[in-house]
């Protein structure tokens, strides 16, 4: 059977027929058959360059020969335990080797597991309830944090079923906006638990803090007594080793994983300063649980992932990055196009507008519509991307530069397609 086949099936079985909403493009989305390195191919026989690479953990492309190996071996030996692992020490002295704010490390079992139980152990930790968060970000699916949220949040807006309540708490101002922000935390700053970011914005395309914004909003923490929360989800062992906080030099007191944690497989971890961390139980009041939390084939993926993320890794990695920026741009400007490519490392999105986005209010003024046409494009042109501008598309290891070429070729196909 054929994609537009088994769409049509699926709508039937699934919601919408997906397992996530930013995956039901129009007219159908391509099945997955399998993917390997660099690529992946669908039911429908056409293969792809894939920059989605899984929404970002994929950062050693495709069925990584020694993450295949280890899970197989793992499989073999059992898949649950209930019972801790000397693995999961393993994990967690590599993550506590790597990034600067983590003392101590808690295993669970997706990024939306991992925001939930950080925002909890804010509020446990200061007693306080309100948390801010910035215009755009996603930090998963759980009610605290959709607000004026990113990712198929941004295109699906305002959720239904969660109560006002809950959200009375959560306070959002716009990203890259020190006045906004300080303005906030003058008025609010000693009954606020958290400030909550990505620090690269990968939920509304891709953006940069601008020069000293992180500083600041450490000071203002500081001064204020609030935990400042990195959600590292994707820029964990996707900037550099030690994720966005090693990238630009400034440590949170809370972080959290997922994505490329997993190998490929699902995971999430909380991870931070002892006194604030031994404060989840069992030693103390936070309660933070899961029957798949620290899971034998995720922790065994994550493992055989990080043994692959040296720093020239990450050196050969964002070099890549650098230059397909570079090309991009400079085909842009040769097509007399006015668009913004924007990203950093390993991540990046091209936005449909004429402005610099620095925001969400200026990332939610690209034109959506021609991003749409865009995506179909390079589909036509065997390249991959998420089916959204409010999106970010990754490099992995994998990803030669042959396929880069490719992928620069096929864009600019594209935009001299959906612009003639
Ligand atoms: N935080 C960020 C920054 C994310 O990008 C995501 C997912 O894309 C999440 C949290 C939620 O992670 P998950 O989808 O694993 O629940």
């Amino acid at each position: 059977m054929y994609s537009e086949e088994l769409f049509k099936i699926s709508k039937e079985n699934m919601p919408g027929g997906v397992s996530s909403p930013v995956r039901a493009y129009k007219p159908y989305p391509f099945f997955a058959k399998q993917a390997s390195g660099s690529k992946i191919t669908d039911i429908d026989g056409k293969t792809y360059i894939d920059h989605c690479l899984g929404y970002g953990p994929l950062i050693l492309g495709h069925a990584n020969p020694k993450i295949v190996e280890a899970i197989t071996d793992q499989a073999q030996k059992g898949t649950l335990y209930g019972v801790p692992t000397e693995n999961e020490i393993k994990l967690s002295q590599e993550i506590i080797n790597r990034v600067p704010c983590a003392d101590m490390v808690r295993f669970c079992n997706s990024g939306t597991e991992a925001t939930m139980s950080a925002i909890r152990l804010a509020r446990g930790y200061t007693g306080r309830d309100k948390i801010v968060k910035f215009e755009g970000t996603y930090h998963g699916a759980h009610d605290y944090v959709l607000v004026k949220s990113g990712s198929g949040a941004a295109t699906h807006p305002d959720s239904k079923g969660i109560p006002e309540s809950t959200t009375q708490n959560t306070l959002s101002v716009p990203f890259n906006d020190e006045e906004a922000l300080k303005e906030l935390i003058e008025e609010e700053g000693n009954n606020i638990a958290c400030i909550i970011m990505e620090v690269v914005m990968g939920n509304v395309g891709c953006i940069k803090p601008k020069k000293g914004y992180l500083d600041f909003i450490r000071k203002l923490t500081i001064d204020y007594g609030i935990i400042l929360i990195f959600d590292e989800v994707i820029t964990g062992f996707r900037l550099s080793s030690g994720g966005a906080q090693e990238y630009f030099g400034v440590t949170p007191d809370i972080c959290t994983f997922a994505k490329i944690l997993g190998g490929g497989l699902p995971i999430g971890a909380i991870a931070g300063k002892q006194k604030i961390m031994e404060l989840f139980a069992p030693n103390g009041p936070v309660y933070q649980a899961g029957t798949f939390s620290g899971n034998p084939l995720s922790i065994r993926a994550g493992i055989t992932a990080l043994e692959q993320l040296d720093k020239s890794f990450y050196d050969t990695l964002n070099k890549k990055g650098n230059l397909l920026r570079l090309r991009l741009k400079d085909n842009i400007e040769d097509l007399g196009l006015n668009l913004q490519v924007n990203g950093i490392g390993s991540m990046f999105q091209i936005y449909f507008n004429p402005e610099p986005v620095t925001n969400y209010t200026e990332a939610k003024k690209s034109d959506s519509d021609l991003f749409t046409d865009y995506f179909h494009e390079l589909l036509k042109n065997g390249v991959f991307i998420a089916p959204s501008q409010f999106e970010c598309c990754f490099l992995s290891g994998a990803h030669s530069d042959e396929d880069l070429e490719k992928t620069s070729y096929a864009i600019e196909k594209s935009l001299k397609t959906i612009y003639q």
